[in-house]
């Protein structure tokens, strides 16, 4: 028998053990099916997918092209192993990543989600000191942000720095140099972005002989709640790794696959990293697929015989799963077919439009915007920026309207996110950015009068 919407709440609540959720405070929104780019929940209320099922998705739901190639790979094989195995599939996806990434990023390990593919680059640039040309095993240490978001295994929050997810498991972290990131919002752009790059140079010209890499989040830090670094800062950490023989991990889980207006947010900068991570949009946002793609000096310092045992002690039963791979072929298809990235100029600006009218409100400290990613920032004062208690949660009261309206968006905090499908339409954007209009007027103004 079908469960009910109540049965399914109700079981949603009890059995589902939900991602960096209070499960006390927890009510479900229950998913029944999608269409491009509106997800329907199982009382048929139609939503617009405001946040691209967590900046995943990124042709819309239930594209045709996406869909077909997953049913053609199932009518031959839906999973084997890449352990001593290959698939026809997996092999044409990596030939066609290393095509389309810059220069000699051309050797793709696969995972299944973001963590593991950072977790691959800081395992792949600690075990390249030890077996490089030149090697030099005391490069044991890394460089990270603060407020960075890497993904949650252990490997991944000691170079990652949101304090509020990680705090408990301190005892577990390796110690890593953490360095705050600029912001692009500091008045003085110059002063902050050179300031930020001198630290980041005083910490490699004392440390450099022990540390491995340097992990970034491109351009834009997502999880701490979508703060955009100035132009020039990513030029100048490669600038740096480079002088001081550090490798750079470009972890483009979020901002990579179109998000920023170019495939690879690296892109913007005209930056190759020696490791440049991707995620999330990787599969379309359809299937579980990560990769973490390596220079081919990186590559080169594996290669060896048997007895050299050399090799990656790392894997996954389903990396570089075939079925994953071929929504990926059909995602880079569809990219091709549909010109996404030329659609994108036209988006950015209309989103930008309605973000300016947005920054004007009493309530609103900040509406920024890098691309396809744009944010709200909510604050109890405009003049001043003071942000409301955070208790309040003014963040999830506005997504909370939203939904209300036929807009599913989640917050940062009091940061609201809009990062729809790259599939959306000028129609879509204006419904959505109406409808976050009206959702911070209802929580704010209420709230103030
Ligand atoms: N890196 C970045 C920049 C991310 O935004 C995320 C997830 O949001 C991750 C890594 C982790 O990805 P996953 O949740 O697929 O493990």
């Amino acid at each position: 028998m079908t469960p009910t919407s109540q049965q399914l709440h109700d079981w949603d609540k009890h059995y589902v053990w939900h991602a960096f959720t209070q499960m006390a405070c927890y009510e479900p929104l229950i998913i029944e099916s999608a269409e491009g780019c509106e997800l329907i929940d199982t009382e048929g209320r139609r939503l617009i997918d405001g946040v691209s099922s967590m900046w995943c998705n990124v042709h819309g739901h239930r594209h045709p092209t996406i869909d077909a190639a997953i049913q053609t790979q199932l009518g031959k094989v839906a999973h084997v192993t890449n352990l001593g195995c290959s698939n026809s599939t997996t092999i044409q996806l990596a030939k066609r990543l290393a095509e389309l990434t810059p220069a000699d990023l051309d050797h793709v390990f696969f995972c299944s989600d973001g963590a593991s593919a950072l977790e691959v680059a800081i395992k792949l640039a600690f075990q390249y000191w030890h077996q490089c040309k030149n090697p030099k095993p005391q490069k044991t240490s890394y460089i990270g942000f603060e407020d960075a978001y890497h993904g949650d295994t252990i490997g991944t929050i000691s170079v990652g720095g949101v304090d509020r997810f990680n705090a408990v498991f301190q005892p577990l972290m390796f110690p890593v140099h953490r360095l705050p990131i600029p912001d692009r919002r500091v008045p003085n752009k110059e002063t902050s972005c050179q300031h930020h790059l001198q630290m980041l140079e005083e910490t490699l010209a004392k440390h450099h002989e022990s540390i491995a890499a340097v992990v970034i989040e491109p351009l834009v830090l997502g999880a701490a709640g979508m703060i955009m670094q100035p132009a020039g800062y990513l030029r100048g950490v490669r600038d740096l790794t480079q002088k001081y023989d550090v490798l750079m991990i470009a972890d483009e889980v979020a901002v990579g696959m179109g998000r920023t207006g170019t495939m690879f947010g690296c892109q913007q900068e005209d930056v190759v990293p020696d490791i440049l991570c991707l995620g999330k949009g990787l599969s379309g946002g359809y299937l579980p697929m990560s990769a973490a793609i390596a220079t081919t000096e990186i590559w080169n310092a594996y290669l060896g015989d048997f007895a050299a045992a050399k090799q990656l002690c790392h894997g996954h039963t389903f990396g570089g799963n075939p079925l994953s791979a071929a929504a990926a072929m059909a995602t880079l298809d569809v990219f091709e077919q549909e010109d996404t990235l030329a659609q994108l100029p036209a988006k950015i600006q209309r989103i930008a439009q309605h973000l300016s009218r947005l920054a004007e409100h009493p309530h609103v400290g900040d509406a920024r915007q890098y691309g396809m990613i744009a944010a709200v920032e909510l604050v109890k004062n405009h003049e001043t920026g003071e942000h409301f208690p955070w208790t309040e949660r003014h963040g999830h009261q506005v997504c909370q309207y939203a939904l209300q309206h036929g807009l599913w968006i989640r917050p940062l905090g009091d940061v609201i996110v809009i990062m729809p499908p790259l599939a959306v339409s000028m129609e879509q954007i204006d419904t959505m950015c109406e409808v976050i209009a009206r959702a911070v007027d209802h929580v704010t103004l209420s709230k103030a009068s």
